[in-house]
């Protein structure tokens, strides 16, 4: 072309226009093996639909631009009045749509909905996390507001539908509705006793008017908020609409939106209540067990998202290589890039099968199975603790197989490093999983014996694996002043569970390999010192995106 110095060479094509659940086959083969089959060929159309979508370069699109315009905090209108608004781009509010009809927020009206809705969440992630956020509580707040039935009518039909309907009216007007939560307050977030928010009762009929503040609040703008505070009786959960049943405002004052390190796209304010209306949800001085539910179905959100993110950045970085040649050659055929993709790899399937592993137990146990809302109780902190750890450094090794262009915004890759520490902070950090572990092993012995009757299904399959059980079993023996080697102790309880999970539904080779370098030592601490003599390129190959 005239004018141009140079042709343009040895650049991947960008990874669009594929579906991103049928080439994840980690997911798709989770899906079909906890779903009944009945349910298979409706649900794995659908995920596929969806997973069209989330491949799109117009839903890549949205994705960008939600994260480079983040949401704006009007405080007040023209003429001084309080409105306390955040101004969204309308990227994400196509992406908050399309979430919303997708069913992420609706995981408990039919069967398999929590396998069904997680393997959406898991790809969705990859899209924008920050919209993942509003929907995951949305989808959490459920279980939290069943203990108060006449609530649950009120508002269920509406967190669980389809419709995203954006605009403030009272519930009765709305087709469709957010929740967020508050339980973080700037003394205290780990440790919600410190909670200061206080609540008045107004009446006998559960209502009450707080005051105080919420140091962190995501999705201000959702139409309600499961909020702790401080009655008369001790720490209570409350619903705290942001428009009363006559349609005027709550009070709900908006101080700040935080500028955060990722997940830009979401709003994260700072709020403040003065006597802000609001309804009890549950006994008062049972605000903690009120809300644990919600906390506990985000908790399984942060390691569905973790995986998510992983996901997506092992899908690139193995795309960039398949592509890039350097030194006369594919970079994934070299055999040291090659080992890199690998582990990496292994590392995103080792987060995606247990999580939908416990998206399954989630669906057992809300029919009834205790065994199975046994497990969850144990694992779903300790994989909350291990696989959003895992995250940031599968992100920042898989940028670095782009070399320079991992580096750059336009790659993806930046945003998804920026993210991948967060999973681990927020519904509480990974000190706080680790002590919620120990609790359960503790209090609660059918949690250590749903465990050790998962994990016994694979044993006798891989020698290293038999070790680590045996390994854990000795550690587990003596829990005498376990707290400072909790880390240590949920680091082994996740690995052992996800190794017995890959011996018995991965392919070989990656059962193999993680074996190898997570249970058996031979391994290193960077990602890209896997055994070489093991079957690494069939690893590579399962993990890439066939657009
Ligand atoms: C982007 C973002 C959005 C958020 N959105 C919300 C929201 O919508 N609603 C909400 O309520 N909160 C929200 N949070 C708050 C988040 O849940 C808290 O930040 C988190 O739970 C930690 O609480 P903290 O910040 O008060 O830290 P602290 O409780 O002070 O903890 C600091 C550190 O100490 C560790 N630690 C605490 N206790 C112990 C212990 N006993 N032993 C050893 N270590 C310990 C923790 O693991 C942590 O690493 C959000 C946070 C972020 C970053």
């Amino acid at each position: 072309m005239a004018g141009s110095t140079h042709t343009v060479t040895n650049q991947a094509p960008p990874l669009t226009g594929y579906d991103v659940f049928t080439a994840d086959r980690a997911l798709t083969e989770a899906v079909e093996r906890h779903l009944a089959p009945r349910l298979r060929t409706e649900a794995l159309a659908e995920l596929s639909g969806l997973g069209r979508g989330c491949g799109s370069l117009q839903t890549q699109e949205w994705g960008a631009r939600a994260n480079d315009n983040p949401p704006v905090l009007r405080t007040h209108d023209r003429y001084g009045h309080r409105v306390d608004e955040v101004d969204f781009h309308p990227a994400w509010h196509r992406l908050l749509g399309k979430g919303v009809s997708a069913g992420l927020t609706d995981a408990w009206s039919r069967p398999g909905g929590h396998v069904r809705r997680a393997a959406g969440f898991l790809m969705w992630t990859q899209v924008d996390a920050g919209n993942c956020c509003p929907l995951s509580m949305t989808h959490a707040a459920v279980p939290a507001l069943r203990t108060d039935p006449d609530l649950a009518a009120e508002w269920e039909p509406r967190l669980t539908s389809r419709v995203y309907d954006r605009e403030l009216r009272p519930a009765h007007l709305k087709a469709g509705a957010l929740f967020g939560m508050g339980m973080t307050e700037k003394q205290g977030g780990s440790d919600v006793r410190a909670n200061t928010t206080s609540a008045r009762p107004l009446a006998e009929d559960g209502t009450y008017e707080l005051t105080g503040h919420k140091w962190f609040c995501s999705a201000p703008m959702s139409d309600g908020f499961l909020v702790l505070a401080r009655a008369p009786g001790g720490l209570t959960c409350f619903l705290v609409p942001r428009v009363l049943a006559d349609g005027t405002r709550n009070v709900f004052l908006i101080q700040r939106l935080k500028d955060k390190l990722g997940n830009r796209s979401n709003a994260s304010a700072e709020v403040e209540f003065a006597g802000t209306w609001a309804r009890r949800v549950g006994e008062e001085g049972r605000g903690v067990p009120t809300i644990i539910d919600m906390v506990a179905a985000t908790r399984l959100d942060c390691v569905l998202g973790s995986a998510g993110l992983m996901r997506q950045a092992v899908t690139q970085a193995v795309h960039h290589c398949a592509y890039r040649e350097a030194f006369g050659g594919k970079l994934v055929d070299k055999p040291l890039m090659r080992n890199v993709l690998a582990d990496l790899a292994l590392e995103s399937e080792a987060a995606t099968t247990p999580a939908l592993r416990l998206a399954a137990a989630y669906d057992a146990a809300q029919a009834g199975d205790e065994g199975e809302r046994a497990l969850l109780r144990l694992v779903v902190p300790a994989a909350k603790y291990w696989v959003t750890k895992r995250c940031a450094p599968v992100a920042v090794e898989a940028a670095e197989c782009l070399g320079g262009n991992g580096y750059v915004e336009e790659s993806g890759l930046p945003r998804l490093v920026r993210e991948s520490p967060l999973n681990s902070i927020w519904e509480g950090a990974g000190n706080v999983q680790a002590l919620d572990v120990l609790r359960a092993l503790g209090r609660e012995p059918q949690a250590l014996d749903a465990y050790l009757t998962e994990v016994g299904r694979a044993r006798g399959a891989d020698h290293r694996l038999d070790g680590a059980i045996r390994g854990l079993l000795t550690e587990l023996a003596d829990l005498e002043a376990a707290e400072g080697r909790a880390r240590r102790l949920v680091e082994r309880l996740a690995l052992v569970f996800q190794g017995a999970l890959l011996v018995r539904y991965a392919p070989p080779e990656v059962a193999d390999a993680f074996c190898a370098s997570r249970l058996g030592g031979d391994g290193g601490a960077a990602f890209g010192t896997l055994p070489p003599t093991l079957d690494l390129a069939s690893v590579v190959e399962r993990a890439r995106p066939v657009a």
